[in-house]
């Protein structure tokens, strides 16, 4: 049995805690999760047949602002691996400086195998079954692992349907990530892939390298491991290995990226592209390269595969890719690791930046997002050196802590209700 992803988080937060000597109090509030919505709704399928499904809506801290954070639709999808997700979010959003909470909900299903259809009245029979647990200014969701624009669009438009008359811009904002039509912003579906790539800079700034002419090597080619490949590959970086769930392709020249871009968008895989060699799947570990960027699910980076690897820089773009065991592997070999809070929060940024043009009714131009974008990740990364010389620390706990603190300055201020 594996451990509890929840429980691992919880170790990172606490040991971040420790450093900066936080708030009991604040540390107990933070150890769990707010609310923990769990619904079971039931879906007809194309063939007539009724199906039940589970899902889940975890609203972890709202101290800063609304909830905030994903819907992941995938077959292991349960309630410890959502808490865990929750709670990434509070310290991402909160590291970041954006004004929410974190959340994080999903549908235990694998959506390869349902139809269109069956995935539109299952992602409108769940919105409604969450009712009031989400809002514009209560709860915001957005894509994550399984999930696209056009499934938040359905959320949106389900969410407009049972509202009220009036608020019809504001209510777009019940859910970020939608398609540009209807409300999405430019740049947001690039936006996580372009901070793991701002991020990855900022440690060639940090260590006096070049980004142009880096190896690198992705795991997961979904929305945030294929837009960062590009816009790494746009850079100069040599992508030299790329892996998804069915193949793990090599080319020691650099794998031509907007090739393989456009044949995984046609084939919804990589299996089968000409321009790499396919090779075993853990051998893409053991490929000495600059930078290793886990872009797939959580607990990758074991301990065994943290000992094959060869790399000087581990960029989280996923959520909790490396084990705890993998990553004192990593560090007691001199590997950084940007931590995902840090890495990957591109994507919540942006879906900032689409629930404010929500709420004007205005849209910006996609030069606007980009500098926005990359002023709010330098920042955070800048705040995370200088805490990490503060406190003699790893890159993970400092981010905690620049996160932590204003937590905790908030909730100083506020108080704790009653
Ligand atoms: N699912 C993304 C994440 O893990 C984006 C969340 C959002 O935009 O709210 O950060």
């Amino acid at each position: 049995m594996s451990d509890s992803l929840h429980a691992a988080a919880n170790k990172q937060f606490q040991q971040a805690a420790d450093l900066i000597d936080l708030n009991p109090e604040y540390r107990a509030i933070l150890s769990q999760p707010e609310n923990e919505v769990i619904v079971n709704f039931p879906v007809r399928m194309d063939s007539g047949e009724l199906k039940l499904f589970k899902g889940y809506r975890i609203q972890h801290n709202n101290v800063l602002g609304p909830y905030k954070g994903g819907l992941r639709f995938h077959p292991d999808v349960d309630l410890d691996e959502v808490k865990a997700l929750a709670a990434w979010m509070t310290f991402k959003c909160s590291l970041v400086g954006l004004p929410y909470g974190g959340a994080k909900g999903g549908v235990t299903i694998n959506p390869r195998e349902y139809s269109d259809r069956e995935l539109e009245r299952l992602v409108r029979r769940f919105t409604h079954q969450l009712g009031d647990t989400i809002g514009p200014e209560i709860d915001i969701p957005a894509p994550d692992v399984g999930t696209n624009a056009q499934m938040m669009d359905w959320i949106m438009d389900t969410y407009a349907n049972v509202s009220g008359p009036g608020g019809r811009q504001q209510l777009r904002g019940v859910v970020t990530g939608k398609s540009v039509e209807v409300g999405g912003s430019l740049g947001r579906e690039a936006a996580t892939g372009q901070g793991v790539l701002y991020a990855l800079r900022h440690w060639c700034g940090e260590t006096g390298q070049r980004l142009s002419g880096l190896t690198v090597s992705i795991q997961g080619f979904g929305n945030v491991g294929s837009h960062f490949a590009r816009l790494a590959a746009k850079e100069g970086c040599l992508i030299v290995a790329v892996a998804d769930h069915t193949a793990t392709l090599h080319n020691p020249s650099g794998i031509d990226i907007p090739r393989l871009f456009d044949y995984a968008r046609e084939n919804r895989m990589i299996k089968g592209f000409d321009g790499a060699d396919e090779v075993d799947t853990d051998d893409l570990f053991s490929i000495a390269v600059d930078a290793f960027i886990p872009a797939a699910l959580e607990n990758q980076i074991t301990k065994d595969r943290a000992d094959s690897m060869s790399c000087r820089v581990v960029v989280e773009a996923a959520n909790g890719p490396t084990t705890s065991s993998g990553e004192d592997v990593l560090l007691s070999r001199g590997v950084d690791i940007i931590p995902d809070v840090l890495a990957n929060a591109g994507g919540v940024v942006v879906s900032y930046f689409e629930w404010l043009q929500n709420q004007s009714g205005r849209a910006w131009r996609v030069d606007d997002v980009d500098t926005r974008l990359r002023e709010i990740i330098w920042d955070a990364n800048d705040k995370v050196v200088a805490m990490r010389a503060e406190l003699s620390c790893t890159h993970r706990d400092a981010a905690y802590a620049v996160s932590l603190r204003r937590l905790a300055d908030v909730y100083d201020r506020r108080g704790i209700f009653p």
